[in-house]
């Protein structure tokens, strides 16, 4: 059922989001690949995904702080594609400081990225979808979209602001065919987290790996980080018929870490 749609996940250079696109390519979805990296490394990875899995498959570099450089991305992709059908938006990054010290350019940037583009890349994805009558937008917000933690003002400000982007688009699609759901996930092991380890490592006085530990059980009960591939398969599930009528959750996937 999802062989040749087309999938844009952003963020899809590293850790969730590109665990997700080998996990979509593996069904014959064709994949337009986003992310930080040169022109020359990303097509090389997009000729990659296409020689392994046999499917068509695009890269850009567009930086999401910028809306117009969003709008061409997405203009182009279309051209290129024919359509977009899933839209994962997953690109993110994480800054920690506490509200008083936050520096304004990491605040603007983080909602910049966690949250605007994710608006800028609906509005402009939307009427492919309609007019398909089908479509699946997932966004990847955290668990930090339900719950706060200190020193995490700008992330989760953007996280609950995407949760709630998330909730108004599957309303207004909720007649066309078009779900759109939040995935909200606990500690999961990609490089988004190494200054947070680091920054556990140097005040604790321990190594890389007991650092590890220590930051996921301070608020995870389920004592491990989880394998960004994990992340595509609910997201696999989420693109499926059998989850047609699961549109405008919040759902998390956090070692029972909102459970307390
Ligand atoms: P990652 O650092 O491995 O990957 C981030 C991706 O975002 C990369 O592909 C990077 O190139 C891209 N990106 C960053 N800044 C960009 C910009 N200005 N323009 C375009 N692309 C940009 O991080 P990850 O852990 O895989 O995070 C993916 C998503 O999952 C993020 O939204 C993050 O908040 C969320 N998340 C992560 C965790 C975790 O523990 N790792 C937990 C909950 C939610």
């Amino acid at each position: 059922m999802l062989k040749d749609k087309v999938a844009l996940i952003t963020g899809s250079t590293s850790g969730i989001g590109l665990a997700a696109a080998h996990v979509l390519a593996e069904q014959g979805i064709n994949l337009i690949l986003h992310g930080l990296m040169s022109n020359e490394e990303g097509e090389a990875l997009a000729d990659s995904f296409a020689e392994q899995y046999n499917i068509i498959t695009l890269f850009d570099n567009a930086d999401l702080r910028d809306p117009e450089s969003i709008h061409t991305f997405i203009d182009a992709a279309l051209i290129k594609m024919g359509s977009i059908d899933i839209l994962i938006n997953n690109a993110g990054i994480q800054h920690t400081a506490s509200a008083v010290n936050f520096p304004l350019n990491k605040w603007n940037d983080i909602i910049a990225i966690n949250l605007s583009a994710a608006f800028h890349t609906i509005q402009k994805s939307l009427p492919s979808m309609q007019k398909n009558k089908w479509g699946r937008i997932i966004n990847i917000a955290s668990v930090h979209g339900l719950v706060g933690s200190v020193n995490k003002s700008a992330y989760c400000a953007a996280k609950h602001g995407i949760v709630g982007l998330t909730k108004v688009i599957a309303l207004e699609c909720a007649e066309q065919g078009i779900t759109a759901n939040s995935i909200c996930p606990g500690w999961v092991d990609t490089p988004l987290i190494n200054n947070q380890i680091a920054e556990v490592a140097a005040k604790e006085n321990v190594e890389f790996e007991q650092a590890k530990y220590n930051l996921v059980t301070a608020k995870q009960p389920l004592p491990e980080m989880m394998d960004p591939r994990q992340i595509g398969e609910f997201i696999l599930f989420l693109c499926s018929d059998s989850a047609r009528s699961i549109t405008g959750s919040s759902l998390p996937m956090d070692g029972a870490w909102t459970a307390q």
